[in-house]
C-alpha cells in the first residue's frame, strides 16, 4: 500500500511562490526519478547517520536553484517526512513521491583519503525493490527528464509514461552496471544523454581510455556523454566535439556524497532554465553543474545546497570563468 505525501503537498503549496530570477528565460520544469534515501556516511572528517540522501534528493536540491523540479520516488514508513520539507519549500513538487509500507532505501558508504571514490558498505533497496514509478498526469509532459541513479528497469518504465520530452538524460552506478547491464544498454538506446563518472565509464565499456569509452557509449545511442572525474573536472563528449571543465579547487571537501547528482542538477537545471540545447549552452551548463557539485561536497547530506543563495552560485560561476580564462600569443608565434 502506498500513498502520496499529501501533508507535504499542502505545505508545498503554502510555501512555494514561483521565483522569476531571469524573466526572459523559460524556466522549464525538470522531472527527476531517482532514489530518496537515508544515507550513513563516513569520511576522514566525520560521520553522519541516517541523513537525507539519494540521487533524486541531491538532484532536486541542486536543480531547484535554477528551475522548477518534479520529483518521483518512494520512501518507507520509517522516513522522517518532515526532513523533505525544505525541498518542498524550495519549490520541489513532491506529488510523485509515494510512501509505501516497508523500510526506506538505505545506503552506507565510506570515503578514505581518496575522496574521489566511494566504497559502498551496504545497500538496502527496501521499498525500492517493489517500486514501479507512476508519473503523475501533470508531470508527463515535462520537457526535461532526468533518470537519476536507480534500477534501470524503473528508468525504462518512466520512458513509457512521458510525452516527447526535449531532452532525456540518465545516470547509473557500479551497483547497476554489475546487476543490470542488458537493461542499461537498452536504456542508452533511448536517451539523449548519459552521465557517468570515470570509474563507471571504464567498468561499463571495459575501455581504460576515456575518449574510447565515450565513443563506445555514443555508438549505443546517446547524442551526448558526460564523464565526471571528481576533483579533476568533467568532459562533455558529442560525436564531433569535446569540452572539458575543471572542478572548482576547493580547499576543504567534507563529504563527496551527492556530488554527481548535484552536478546533474546544475547541468540539466541550467538547460531547462534557459531552454537552449545549443552546444555553446551545453558548455555553460557543464560549468553550472561543476559549480553545484562543488557546493554539495562542503557539508554532509544536502545541507549546503539548501542554504545557498543565488549570489553564491553566480559568484562561483564567475570564479570558474577566471579559472579557465587565459591569453594566447599563438597567432603572433605563428606569424
Ligand atoms: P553520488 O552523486 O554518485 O555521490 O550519489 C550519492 C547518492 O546515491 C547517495 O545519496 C545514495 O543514497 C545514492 N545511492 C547509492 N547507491 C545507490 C543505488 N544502488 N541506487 C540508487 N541510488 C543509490
Amino acid at each position: 500500500m502506498s500513498a502520496p505525501l499529501s501533508s507535504l503537498l499542502a505545505l508545498r503549496s503554502s510555501l512555494f511562490a514561483p521565483r522569476s530570477l531571469h524573466p526572459h528565460f523559460p524556466h522549464m520544469p525538470v522531472l527527476v526519478v531517482g532514489s530518496v534515501a537515508l544515507d550513513s556516511v563516513e569520511t576522514p572528517f566525520g560521520k553522519a547517520d541516517n541523513v537525507l540522501g539519494g540521487s533524486g534528493t541531491f538532484f532536486s536540491a541542486s536543480a531547484s536553484h535554477l528551475t522548477p523540479v518534479q520529483l518521483v520516488g518512494v520512501v518507507g514508513n520509517d522516513y522522517p517526512l518532515d526532513q523533505l520539507q525544505p525541498l518542498a519549500a524550495r519549490g520541489v513538487d513532491l506529488a510523485g513521491v509515494e510512501q509505501a509500507d516497508g523500510p526506506s532505501f538505505r545506503w552506507r558508504g565510506r570515503y578514505r583519503h581518496d575522496l574521489n571514490s566511494a566504497e559502498t558498505l551496504e545497500t538496502h533497496l527496501g521499498v525500492f525493490s517493489h517500486f514501479a514509478p507512476k508519473i503523475p498526469a501533470q508531470f508527463r509532459d515535462a520537457p526535461f527528464v532526468f533518470l537519476a541513479n536507480i534500477d534501470p528497469r524503473l528508468q525504462l518504465g518512466v520512458l513509457e509514461q512521458v510525452e516527447r520530452p526535449k531532452l532525456v538524460a540518465c545516470d547509473t552506478m557500479n551497483f547497476w552496471i554489475e546487476s543490470r547491464r542488458p537493461e542499461l544498454l537498452q536504456l542508452f538506446g533511448k536517451v539523449d544523454m548519459v552521465l557517468l563518472n570515470d570509474g563507471e565509464a571504464r567498468q561499463l565499456t571495459e575501455k581504460s581510455n576515456l575518449v574510447h569509452a565515450a565513443r563506445w557509449l555514443l555508438e549505443r545511442g546517446p547524442k551526448y556523454v558526460i564523464i565526471k572525474k571528481g576533483e579533476h573536472g568533467a568532459f562533455l563528449f558529442s560525436r564531433d566535439s569535446v569540452f572539458f571543465a575543471p572542478a572548482y579547487p576547493l580547499e576543504s571537501v567534507f563529504d563527496p556524497t551527492g556530488a554527481g547528482d548535484s552536478f546533474a542538477g546544475g547541468f540539466i537545471g541550467y538547460l531547462a532554465r534557459t531552454g537552449d540545447l545549443s552546444e555553446a549552452n551545453m558548455r555553460r551548463a557543464v560549468v553550472y553543474g561543476s559549480a553545484m557539485g562543488s557546493f554539495a561536497v562542503e557539508q554532509f547530506s544536502i545541507g549546503r545546497l539548501l542554504e545557498l543563495s543565488r549570489e553564491d552560485i553566480d559568484r562561483r560561476v564567475r570564479e570558474f570563468r577566471q579559472l579557465v580564462s587565459f591569453e594566447t600569443e599563438l597567432a603572433e608565434a605563428g606569424a
